[in-house]
């Protein structure tokens, strides 16, 4: 066990042998000290792409359990976009109960493994939490992320996970366009009631951003494929390198290949640019391709790459979510010596959430607020020299209730980088679009969709996740998969 982990554990255990067996009362509880999740160490985790949070031990998990009031009126199950019975499932983990735990939560969502690891929780679930509410600090909730992570790692670990039953064939089968959480989740669901599942997958590897987004130092690649081998063995069939647009449009999916419905969960993996003078030169990349590259191909190998990786010694990041956050800390893993982070508001209007701020300043981020890149300078080489940049102050709010930012005139000034990594959002990919006659889109790009259903304008075709909601969360993306699966198990039973 990683030392800081140990120690944690150590004081954990004379707790929980003080507590364990005592009927405690809310009092006892409320005083009951929060338990910190154990991280590698920033000098140490800058050199390796491993996981940063080592999660809880079980004296950990079981004592921070015990930290839940119970709440009658379960005010944290609000907070939770897919209504998982929180205090039932934290009330198992108190126990020890572990397997149990995890299927209440399997109850509402399919991959507890990932979102412990990755929903922003402290503006979900915890931000709700009474715990701390009662203490006018969020930070001091009781900390169900952690919770569902353990639990749910602890099951994997030790092979309690079942694979779901499928029902007898039902002659009926999907195509599901993507192989993301949204997809995932709707693949599972249809399985379920017996119909034959095809997944498609453009990339030559299934899982969507959890694969080649979001790195492996925040999430490991083996949880992802854990939960593709369950969908596997319920008879999930999955064909990679295969472009819905492309390889088949929607209708031949239909038509030639007699699926009775479809599924698009596609995302939205079009990676927006500033449009600004010097993006085309060498060295400029969407965080997407940085990413990719970096996690699909594993380019950090050094020795046995599939990819080369740019080599960068002066990294500009532009853009403040949790995109560009990731990136940033790739490109200090990569062995960039300064790391920079450009954004022209301040920390509070930093959307990404906060413990990956934490995270990315512990690993010797720069952040460089209210300064706007202006254009990008090439040396005679083409490649990157400098970034030329723009003081900004705030302004009045916009639409999204985010104070504006404006550029001040006569501020600007010349910044040298080697490489710049663009990280502004992303929109969804306009083929599936462009090749299907009568589906309904936004001016953004983003289908239509029936919000009680997930179905589009045209029949038999649903879909849900990122290409609806535009780049939203993966427990987002998630229940809407499921959503559309219901949906689709009605429209079936109608054929
Ligand atoms: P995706 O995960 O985008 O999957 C779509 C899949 O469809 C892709 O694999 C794509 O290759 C495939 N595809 C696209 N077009 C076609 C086609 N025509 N034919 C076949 N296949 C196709 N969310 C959080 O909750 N927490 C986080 O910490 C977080 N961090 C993020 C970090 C990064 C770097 C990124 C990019 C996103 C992050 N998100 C995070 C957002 C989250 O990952 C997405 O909201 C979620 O993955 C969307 O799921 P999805 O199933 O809609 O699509
Ligand atoms: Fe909280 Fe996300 Fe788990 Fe829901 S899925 S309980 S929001 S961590
Ligand atoms: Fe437990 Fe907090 Fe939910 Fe109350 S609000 S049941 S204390 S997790």
């Amino acid at each position: 066990m990683h030392p800081k982990k140990q120690l944690l554990d150590d004081a954990a255990k004379l707790l929980l042998a003080e507590l364990e067996g005592k009927e405690l009362t809310a009092r006892e509880r409320n005083q009951i000290p929060l338990q910190e999740m154990a991280t590698q160490d920033p000098s140490e985790r800058i050199l390796n792409m491993n996981e940063v949070a080592l999660g809880y031990t079980e004296a950990q998990v079981r004592i921070e359990a015990m930290r839940c009031l119970q709440c009658k009126t379960k005010p944290c199950v609000k907070g939770c976009p897919v209504g998982i019975d929180i205090p039932a499932f934290i009330l198992e983990a108190e126990k020890g109960n572990y397997a149990k735990a995890v299927s209440i939560i399997k109850e509402s969502s399919l991959l507890p493994s990932v979102c412990g690891r990755v929903c922003p929780q402290e503006l979900q679930c915890q931000m709700y939490c009474t715990v701390g509410k009662a203490k006018k600090d969020v930070e001091q909730s009781v900390s169900i992320g952690r919770i569902e992570r353990f639990v749910a790692d602890y099951t994997r670990e030790h092979g309690l996970d079942e694979i779901p039953h499928v029902g007898d064939n039902s002659g009926k089968s999907v195509a599901i366009v993507g192989s993301g959480p949204a997809s995932i989740s709707a693949a599972a669901d249809l399985r379920r009631e017996g119909h034959r599942v095809v997944l498609f997958e453009a990339l030559h590897k299934a899982g969507g951003v959890l694969v080649y987004g979001i790195p492996e130092f925040r999430l490991p690649k083996e949880i992802v494929e854990y939960e593709l081998e369950i969908l596997r063995k319920m008879g999930v069939e999955i064909r990679l390198n295969y472009l819905v647009g492309k390889t088949r449009t929607v209708d031949e999916l239909f038509d030639k290949d007699g699926f009775d419905a479809i599924f698009v969960g596609s995302g939205a993996g079009l990676p927006r640019f500033l449009d600004i003078e010097g993006e085309n030169s060498i060295g400029v990349f969407s965080a997407n391709e940085y990413l990719t590259r970096s996690n699909l191909m594993k380019a950090y190998a050094k020795t046995n790459a599939l990819t080369p990786m740019y080599r960068s010694k002066r990294v500009a990041v532009f853009g403040a979510g949790n995109v560009a956050m990731d990136a940033a800390r790739t490109a200090k893993r990569l062995g960039a010596e300064v790391v920079s982070i450009i954004y022209r508001r301040t920390e509070a209007e930093m959307p990404a959430r906060r413990e990956e701020i934490a995270h990315a300043k512990e690993e010797g981020i720069e952040f460089l607020y209210l300064l706007a890149p202006k254009r990008i300078i090439p040396g005679e080489d083409g490649r990157v020299k400098e970034v030329e940049v723009i003081e900004c102050k705030l302004g009045p709010e916009d639409e999204d209730g985010r104070r504006r930012s404006m550029m001040i005139e006569g501020t600007e000034s010349l910044r040298s980088y080697d490489t710049v990594i663009v990280a502004i959002g992303n929109d969804s990919n306009p083929l599936i679009k462009a090749t299907t006659d009568g589906i309904e889109t936004s001016h953004k790009g983003t289908f239509i969709v029936d919000p009680s259903t997930c179905a589009t304008s045209l029949e038999g075709v649903y879909a849900g996740g990122d290409i609806v909601l535009g780049a939203a969360t993966v427990i987002l993306a998630m229940g809407q998969g499921r959503k559309a699966a219901r949906a689709m198990n009605e429209y079936l039973a109608t054929l």
